[in-house]
C-alpha cells in the first residue's frame, strides 16, 4: 500500500509545519486536513449557511471544488493562501462544524483521495484513528498549552493578523476543549501512535525525530 504518515495533535501543536517538512524530506505529498474543515467553514460563513445546519454544511463539504497548486488553495475560481483561512473566526467556525458527523463523513473520501504514490503525510485530529487507520507511522504531537499559544500568536502576528496573546490562549483552551470533548472523532492518540512532546524541541529537532521514527 502507498505509505502514509499520520500526524495528529491539538491546535497549534506545530503539526502543519512538521508535516510539510517531513513530506518535503521524503518527497511525499502533504494533506493539511484542517484546511478542508476551514474551507467548509469559510464557505458557510460567506454563503450565510448556519453553523448548525448539518445537512446544508455536509452538502457544502461534499461539493467543495477544491484544488491545491503551487502552495495555494483554489476554491470556486478563487485562490487563497493558508493565512486567509488561519483567522480565529474561521478556526472557531471550523471546530464547530467539525463536530457534525455529516460534515466529517462528507470530507472522508476527499481526504482518502490524497493517498497517492510515492506517499502522503497527513495532519489533523483523526488521521491515525479514522481516516488512515492503516497508516504505517502515526505520530501524536503535543506541546504545553502555553507554548502552543505563544507559537500561534507569533504566527498570527507574522502573517499580519492582529492578535492579543491572552485572547489567543483563551481561544486555544476553548478549541482544545471542543476538539477533545466532542462526540465524534474526538482528539485522542491512536492506540499505536508514537507520542511526541515538542514543548522543548525546535521545529528541526521535531522533524528529525519523526524522520528517525519513519526510518526505524
Ligand atoms: O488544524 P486546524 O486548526 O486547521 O483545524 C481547524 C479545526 O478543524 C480544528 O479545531 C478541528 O476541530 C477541525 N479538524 C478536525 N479534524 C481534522 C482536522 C481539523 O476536526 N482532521
Amino acid at each position: 500500500p502507498v505509505p502514509v504518515i499520520a500526524i495528529d495533535g491539538p491546535t497549534a501543536s506545530g503539526k502543519g509545519s512538521i508535516a510539510s517538512a517531513v513530506a518535503e524530506a521524503l518527497g511525499f505529498d502533504c494533506l493539511d486536513s484542517g484546511v478542508l474543515y476551514r474551507l467548509t467553514a469559510w464557505a458557510a460563513l460567506r454563503q450565510g449557511v448556519a453553523l448548525d445546519d448539518s445537512a446544508a454544511l455536509a452538502q457544502l463539504a461534499a461539493t467543495l471544488p477544491v484544488s491545491f497548486a503551487a502552495g495555494r488553495i483554489h476554491l470556486n475560481g478563487q485562490s487563497f493562501d493558508a493565512a486567509q483561512l488561519r483567522t480565529e473566526a474561521v478556526g472557531q467556525a471550523a471546530s464547530t462544524i467539525a463536530a457534525l458527523p455529516a460534515v466529517r463523513d462528507a470530507l472522508f473520501a476527499l481526504q482518502r483521495s490524497f493517498r497517492r504514490a510515492p506517499g502522503l503525510v497527513a495532519d489533523g485530529r483523526d488521521m491515525g484513528t479514522v481516516v488512515f487507520p492503516d497508516a504505517q507511522l502515526k505520530v501524536f504531537l503535543t506541546a504545553s498549552a502555553a507554548s502552543r499559544a505563544e507559537r500561534r500568536y507569533k504566527q498570527l502576528i507574522s502573517q499580519g493578523n492582529p492578535a492579543i496573546l491572552g485572547d489567543v490562549f483563551a481561544e486555544l483552551l476553548e478549541r482544545d476543549a471542543r476538539d477533545t470533548q466532542r462526540a465524534v472523532a474526538a482528539l485522542k492518540p491512536a492506540a499505536d501512535a508514537e507520542l511526541l512532546d515538542s514543548t522543548d524541541l525546535s521545529l528541526e529537532q521535531t522533524v528529525e525525530t519523526v524522520l528517525a521514527l519513519w526510518r526505524r
